[in-house]
């Protein structure tokens, strides 16, 4: 993004000491303005409403508010709004129904003078699940069935709730529309308001002979067994979204998204920071001072190394490309070995000697007589 950011103040056409209400009021004209809905296909109106819909979600945040404030485009955060996404959502994820409906609680009404109608057409809910995978599975990606309960369209009547054969009466009321005009007053002071329709309850239509299979809801409820692809790299904590996999939408919208959650279980020997995984080598007192060819184990399997002689406790060393694959990438993150040596709890009679005789040969304090026994034994062997 080469270009230079405009004022965020300047963009929604307000003041620096603007109040949350004149804010709310310039972000809502203006969105409605630039909403891609409104404006298909022109790319200028669709980059107004990103800046437009930047500089509301950054001035509408008290917190974001005061830093841009004090430190312009660089206190928030940098990474906002790049990749020509919106709030984490594609464009076209956004439909007036959701973003003013979300804003203003539903009782919009200004747009295009019509109020959000029962009978629209709505995306069905998202659900949401969880899914506890193996470290290896969240690592190389795997598939896991899930089996939720979520609402469907009626495959007897295909959504409509008639009874196959029949149809739904539009409602004379309201004429289909699910909302009737109420006057009130009189003289020069009538005004006229807008209020769902009784009859129909907003629907829009009658239906005489409800659908004996859904009982004229156009949706069921089912037990559903779904494949979840789980792609390599995961971490614990993030989800994966399948799109139209919630319950059914309404009047013909699309049905709402399944968002999985993953956990991923702990292993016995690894752990994980991001792509790189950190693993702890037990090595004897022995191997530590002289070395010698480990086997260490990955998530590949075991690979072999040689340890260096003399190597201290603590140690450090990296297996190159034995991590986590990037989600979504191409790389590999590496493998981290510490060296843990194992100091003996418990010695036999001749450990306890020898040792005994390797400390007064390094010049430690060894009691009488001790090593004595262990050189005498020795000789005798011989
Ligand atoms: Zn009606
Ligand atoms: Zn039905």
């Amino acid at each position: 993004m080469p270009e230079q950011k405009r004022d965020y103040y300047e963009v929604l056409g307000v003041s620096k000491g603007a109040s949350d209400e004149e804010l709310k009021k310039a972000y809502r004209k203006l969105a409605k303005q630039y909403h891609p809905d409104m404006n298909p296909g022109n790319k200028e109106a669709e980059a107004k409403f990103k800046e437009v819909n930047e500089a509301y979600e950054v001035l509408s945040d008290k917190e974001k508010r005061a830093k841009y404030d004090q430190f312009g485009h660089a206190g928030v955060d940098p990474n906002f709004g790049g990749g020509g996404g919106f709030g984490g959502f594609d464009m076209g994820d956004i439909d007036l129904g959701d973003i003013f409906g979300s804003f203003f609680g539903g009782g919009f009404s200004g747009f295009g003078g019509q109020q959000q109608r029962a009978n629209a057409p709505q995306k069905g809910e998202s659900l949401r699940a969880n899914l506890s995978v193996t470290f290896e599975e969240a690592a190389f990606g795997c598939e896991k069935e899930l089996e939720l309960t979520r609402t469907e369209m009626c495959d007897a009547c295909h959504g409509s709730g008639c009874e196959p054969g029949t149809t739904a009466e539009t409602c004379p009321d309201c004429r289909g529309t699910g909302v009737v005009r109420i006057q009130r007053g009189a003289g020069g002071f009538a005004f006229s308001t807008t209020a769902q329709c009784s009859k129909c309850r907003g629907t829009g239509k009658l239906i005489h002979s409800p659908c004996k299979v859904c009982g004229g809801a156009g949706s069921v409820r089912k037990k559903k067994r779904i494949t979840v692809t789980i792609p390599a790299g995961i971490d614990d904590g993030q989800a994966v979204s399948l799109r139209g996999q919630g319950n059914a939408g309404k009047n013909g919208g699309p049905a709402g998204d399944l968002i999985v959650g993953i956990r991923i279980k702990p292993h016995t020997q690894f752990r994980r920071d991001g792509t790189t995984v950190l693993y702890e080598q037990p090595v004897s007192f022995y191997r530590a001072a002289m070395g010698g060819e480990l086997e260490i184990p990955t998530i590949d399997g075991k690979v072999k190394w040689s340890l260096p002689a003399g190597t201290q406790p603590g140690t450090t060393f990296r297996l190159r490309g034995k991590g986590i694959p990037e989600l979504r990438g191409r790389g590999r993150g590496d493998q981290y070995v510490t060296i843990k040596v194992q100091v003996p709890t418990s010695l036999s009679a001749d450990q306890r000697a020898a040792l005994e005789a390797f400390g007064e040969s390094m010049g430690e304090e060894v009691p009488e007589g001790v090593v004595k026994s262990f050189f005498e034994k020795r000789k005798k062997k011989k």
